[in-house]
């Protein structure tokens, strides 16, 4: 069986390789990214892996159709990238629900620790043999709030780091969990009342920009906000507003609404053409790291490792359990939860 990899990073070629020959899947890797122009490369292949900057639209969808693809395995579990509605009966689109909610949890723990303590800062510091502490201060986590938006999987595990740091933890989340321990507070409240918040929930029609300049507003003067989810739910013009009014205390931000051509490649040598990135990334308050919550040694292996497995039981069964479609779960009469198949 012949897969088109798309996107192909040095990092995820080993793991696909080994699972893809234990399970003769043959993955023809290439390092562009899935695009209407791009589209053509899967000509012969029963499906395409892709990642979250690889486009699936409807004219995608199409191309992919007319070349003969059944599915699109996604290596990642948000697909906001997809138009599931349109694949809707044309194309089965599966994707890797969970690989370690403990990678993307303890990357917002980092990038947090990193700010608050200016490690950053000192790291550069004594390379250079500066030893100074001017301008280093930060402030203890114990006993502040910290607001969780989306209490999922990835949320729940940063819900835990952060009660063993004592902090105090409130908790927004559109479905919240039964019987849960969590405290939950409206969207209204967990902006007014947190010291630090970080996002967990995917990004939708709903939650996009749901961090805008009347939401700044809200927000405690000082508060650090902490994006590991999509950069989307955030407006970036809003949030350099508020970092230059000195409203936001600090931004943490693994993701960018407009990363899809510029993260997870290497720019240092190029002018880049994002003048809200390129001014974020100069604020002394604002840490960007490119997309890489997710990557762990423990997390690839299971990206790999699920991705193999979705793509043999579509095959093998014609269904996956894994698979996605606009009508999964908002329907009682979804085909998948009674035959398995969407369509
Ligand atoms: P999940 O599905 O387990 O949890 C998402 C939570 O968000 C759910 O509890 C859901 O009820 C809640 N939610 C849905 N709509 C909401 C809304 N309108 N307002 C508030 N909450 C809402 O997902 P997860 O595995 O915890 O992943 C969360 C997000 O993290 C993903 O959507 C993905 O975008 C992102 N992610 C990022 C990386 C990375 O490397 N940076 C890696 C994996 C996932």
């Amino acid at each position: 069986m012949k897969f088109a990899f798309f996107d192909a990073k040095p990092y995820d070629i080993p793991g696909f390789r080994k699972y893809g020959e234990e399970h003769r899947i043959d993955f023809q890797f290439f390092d562009t990214k899935l695009s209407e122009n791009t589209a053509g490369l899967a000509q012969g292949c029963e499906g395409v892996c892709v990642f979250v900057n690889d486009q699936v639209n409807a004219p995608v969808i199409d191309r992919l159709a007319a070349c003969g693809v059944r599915l699109v395995a996604l290596r990642c579990a948000g697909f906001n990238n997809v138009d599931t509605r349109y694949a809707y009966g044309k194309i089965h689109v599966v994707h890797v629900p969970t690989y370690s909610p403990h990678a993307v949890a303890e990357h917002a723990m980092a990038m947090l620790l990193t700010s608050v303590r200016r490690i950053h800062k000192a790291y550069n510091r004594t390379k250079d043999f500066n030893f100074s502490l001017t301008g280093l201060t930060g402030f203890d986590l114990n006993g502040k709030t910290v607001g969780v938006v989306g209490t999922g999987s990835i949320g729940c595990v940063f819900v835990n780091i952060c009660r063993g740091f004592c902090m105090n933890v409130i908790a927004y989340d559109k479905f919240p969990k039964e019987n849960s321990d969590i405290r939950y507070v409206s969207l209204e409240e967990l902006f007014r009342e947190s010291d630090i918040l970080s996002f967990h929930c995917p990004l939708t029609k709903e939650t996009y920009h749901m961090v805008d300049r009347v939401a700044i507003e809200k927000m405690k003067k000082g508060v650090v906000l902490i994006n590991t989810s999509r950069g989307a739910l955030i407006d970036a013009e809003a949030l350099l507003e508020g970092i230059k009014e000195r409203k936001i205390g600090a931004a943490c931000l693994d993701v960018y609404e407009e990363e899809s051509d510029i993260f997870f490649e290497d720019f240092s040598g190029h002018i880049v053409n994002d003048d809200t990135l390129a001014r974020l990334i100069t604020m002394p308050n604002v840490l960007v790291t490119s997309h890489q919550a997710f990557l762990t040694e423990e997390a690839l292996d299971n990206i790999a490792r699920t991705t193999v497995e979705n793509i043999e039981e579509f095959f093998k069964k014609g269904a996956c359990g894994n698979e996605l479609c606009y009508r999964c779960g908002k329907t009682a009469n979804c085909r998948q939860h009674k035959v398995e198949k969407c369509f």
